[in-house]
């Protein structure tokens, strides 16, 4: 519920009807604004009805949030969010690509691909450390050794990183050795993961599920925000479909649909989202005119001999390539390139 102040009202008043949600077991949101104080109160729709504020006379108006998700919802806050991850910024005119290989596979590869996407003006540098593979005998990432050579090569490119976190046990590693966490679109729903990140600071990159619907992962993201953590950073990497000739349908109905129901910033993420590496550019191009305030692209320095999604993999000329031809559109979206 949205209840907005009288111009009069003062500081005395809005405390009273903080402390009035708070006392009824309800998340109190304190917005002051400008002109007018906004109060939001958020939990259980049966202690809402037991506020009883019509009358209160330094209330001026009373609106129910009708979306499902609350925080992450424009109706509570209008503006767009940033978030940032270190020289990134995503949302608000900013826009940034996040490059790098699916997997981190050694220090001589990590550092060999993060050098081809620093030359090329990228800030983030992506890479898994834990990868959730289909087949349990496909490479399953180094592990904490991944997360050490990812520290290691930020350090000395001065990239900023960001690297999937598959289990709530992790999570504290992640949050050591990267600069942001990733949800993978199989953890999407994993609600105890959610709520461990959300307790941290670092910014989330939350992936769509493969087979969940837009109102599911902006409910996600409201797991991740209601425990604390603003910083989060939603992503379209495709959903399953019918279609069998790409790997994923890349969703781009997604952004625009977003953009008028959240105020988080979405990337897209057109590897995932087509599986082919000739597809990545054109459906980047399209992921920035529908709107998007970012991209995540995987590359290699050689994707031939990658452990992990080579196919999808740019080699180093075409992100260059890439990295060029999104310019034009990215201006013509009135954004900022970071
Ligand atoms: C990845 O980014 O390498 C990845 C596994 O992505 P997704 O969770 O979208 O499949
Ligand atoms: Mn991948």
């Amino acid at each position: 519920m949205i209840i907005i102040l009288k111009p009069n009202a003062g500081k005395k008043d809005a405390d009273e009807i903080l402390n009035k949600i708070e006392s009824l077991g309800l998340k109190p949101l304190y917005m002051p604004g400008v002109e007018r104080t906004v109060i939001g109160a958020l939990g259980d729709e049966r202690k809402i009805g037991k506020l009883h504020l019509e009358n209160n006379p330094a209330v001026d108006k009373i609106n129910p949030i009708l979306s499902p998700y609350k925080l992450v919802s424009r109706e509570l806050y209008p503006k767009d969010t940033v978030v940032s991850i270190g020289k990134a910024k995503f949302g608000r005119g900013n826009f940034s690509v996040i490059a790098g290989p699916c997997a981190v596979e050694s220090y001589d590869q990590f550092l060999k691909t993060a050098l081809i996407i620093k030359e090329s003006g990228v800030k983030c540098l992506r890479g898994g450390a834990f990868k959730p593979r289909t087949s349990p005998y496909s490479f399953q990432g180094l592990g904490i050794e991944g997360l050490k050579i990812m520290h290691q090569v930020s350090k000395e490119t001065g990239l900023s990183t960001v690297t999937e976190v598959v289990e709530v046990k992790d999570v504290e590693a992640v949050e050591e050795y990267a600069s942001a966490f990733q949800i993978g679109a199989r953890n999407m729903q994993n609600f105890r993961l959610l709520t461990a990140v959300g307790q941290s600071k670092k910014p989330v990159i939350l992936k769509r599920g493969i087979a969940a619907s837009i109102k599911e992962l902006l409910l996600a993201a409201e797991y991740i925000v209601s425990e604390g953590n603003p910083n989060v950073i939603l992503c379209e990497r495709g959903i399953r479909t019918f279609e069998q000739a790409t790997r994923n349908t890349l969703d781009l109905n997604a952004v625009p649909y977003i953009k008028l129901k959240s105020h988080l910033p979405i990337i897209v993420d057109p590897s995932h989202g087509t599986g082919i590496r000739e597809l990545v550019a054109p459906m980047s191009k399209a992921a920035i005119a529908c709107g998007a305030d970012g991209l995540i692209i995987e590359t290699h320095f050689n994707p031939k001999a990658a452990l992990s999604d080579g196919q999808q993999s740019l080699f180093p000329e075409q992100f260059n390539n890439l990295m060029a031809e999104i310019k034009p559109f990215i201006q013509s979206s009135n954004k900022k390139l970071i």
